[in-house]
């Protein structure tokens, strides 16, 4: 049986969620497309779509809300942030955003110019999308084996140092305005990055002078991987760790929706003062004055606290051993998952689960389907629908055909993680059964938001 560490917390406030039934489901999917993004959340059950601004807070958080200073200039309540920020990340400088998208944004306008690239293990999208959008091009350097669903290494979402190198030599310095590192590797499957290979790319990026900002999502539950897993580290408190991770960058842009523990809110850090200045100028045209950016004084009290919160060792041990727990389970029912477990999410290998299904029909898209229809489940498509390119109706598909099973924090208990796995051990039962999906329109952009489908 797979281990589950019980909650490290007890419920005081419940949120109702109802199974609708089947009939009602159905009609649900085809008021929506059949697409899992255009349902009302009251109609699903468990709502995996993401990790992303969807955990609960803690007493904590919600006492320091109401010490909140909502003053324009100077509020309390960044300066509490700023405590915390400068103990944890260690930066001269930061300011807060609305969320993560809204640091790249501004890191992008300060220092990115068209035509130049940014190196990084994987670009999470909304990275990908505000580098091109400033015309540049973001490059990614994972080492392979990231790409092989069934390898199991411990530090998956490494940057591989000979290719980076080698890139940097061929792509110019005066080309690279920056180089990255997401930790964990959130495109690659929620995959850690070792200490040892932050030391490396650091160095390198230091060697040809190359700013490095470290997207920083998921810091806390890189540095207990860290702890875990890499020589050295046991005896290191999380906190210690990410102390350590982070004076080997010049900055960080973070999502605080998802370690950050609240449900909404970010920050871009750095030390360059003269950069800074630019930095500002750019946060008050697009977000807010410097002391609290895109957020109210009471998400800024929030975030302090949910800073540390991230960090506890009783929390993340809680944490890992969930998605670890419903792979166990998954992984019992022969369900096909991405090996090893990342922390915030289980990624499932749908052409394999559905192997009567060509890439034409869509498998991962059929399974998300079949999750909600069978279960009230929802998750996200990340295969064809997401990544394929579509040209005069001929697909090209991308590597891997995957659902992704987010686990929002402090959320789910054991109960609902072992509803999912019995629910997707009857769809595996049923494979067979399963048909195929046709997408009959799509926008242009960032089409798995809201392309509509119909059943084969
Ligand atoms: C979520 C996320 C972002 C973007 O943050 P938003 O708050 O959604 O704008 C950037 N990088 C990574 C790795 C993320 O997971």
């Amino acid at each position: 049986m797979p281990q589950y560490i019980p909650e490290p917390f007890r419920i005081k406030m419940v949120e109702p969620i109802h199974l609708i039934d089947k009939a009602a489901r159905q009609r649900a999917l085809k008021e929506a497309g059949y697409n899992v993004f255009g349902l009302r959340s009251e109609d699903v059950y468990i709502d995996l779509m993401t990790d992303s601004g969807t955990g609960a807070m803690s007493q904590e958080q919600w006492a320091a809300m109401m010490t909140g200073d909502e003053a324009y200039a100077g509020s309390r309540s960044f300066f509490r942030l700023k405590a915390a920020m400068d103990d944890i990340f260690g930066f001269k400088h930061f300011v807060p955003t609305h969320q993560g998208r809204a640091a790249e944004n501004i890191l992008c306008a300060v220092l990115l110019k068209p035509g130049q690239s940014v190196p990084s293990n994987m670009h999470f999208d909304t990275t990908e999308g505000n580098i091109r959008a400033r015309g540049g091009i973001p490059s990614n350097l994972v080492a392979q084996i990231a790409y092989d669903p069934q390898a199991e290494t411990d530090f998956k979402g490494n940057m591989d140092l000979e290719a980076l190198e080698a890139w940097i030599n061929q792509t110019g310095v005066e080309n690279i305005p920056f180089g990255m590192i997401t930790i964990t590797n959130n495109a690659g499957g929620g995959q850690p990055v070792s200490m040892a290979n932050l030391k490396a790319v650091s160095k390198l990026y230091r060697k040809y002078k190359i700013p490095f900002f470290i997207d920083a999502c998921r810091y806390a539950e890189n540095a207990y991987f860290i702890k875990l897993r890499e020589p050295g580290y046991a005896d290191k408190t999380p906190l210690e760790i990410a102390q350590e991770m982070f004076s080997l960058a010049d900055g960080a842009t973070m999502s605080a929706k998802k370690d950050g523990m609240v449900n909404m809110g970010g920050f871009l850090a750095l030390n360059d003062a003269a950069l800074f200045e630019r930095v500002k100028a750019e946060l008050i045209l697009r977000e807010g004055f410097p002391t609290y950016g895109g957020l109210s004084g009471r998400d800024l009290d929030a975030l302090a606290t949910g800073l540390y919160e991230a960090l506890r060792e009783d929390y993340l041990a809680y944490r890992l051993s969930q998605s670890e727990y419903l792979c166990g389970r998954l992984r019992e029912a022969g369900v096909p998952i991405v090996e090893p477990a990342g922390a915030h999410a289980i990624y499932l290998n749908a052409a394999e689960l559905l192997p009567h299904l060509s890439r034409e029909e869509l498998p991962g898209q059929a399974l998300s389907i079949s999750l909600y229809l069978e279960g009230g489940i929802r998750a996200v498509e990340l295969g064809t629908v997401a990544f394929g390119l579509l040209e005069d109706g001929k697909w090209t598909f991308p590597a891997l055909e995957l659902v992704r099973m987010a686990l929002p924090r402090r959320t789910y208990t054991q109960s609902h993680l072992d509803y999912v796995a019995d629910v997707l051990a009857g769809i595996k039962d049923k494979a067979a059964q399963i048909k195929g999906v046709k997408m009959i329109h799509a926008p242009e952009l960032l089409r798995h938001f809201t392309a509509q489908f119909e059943l084969a």
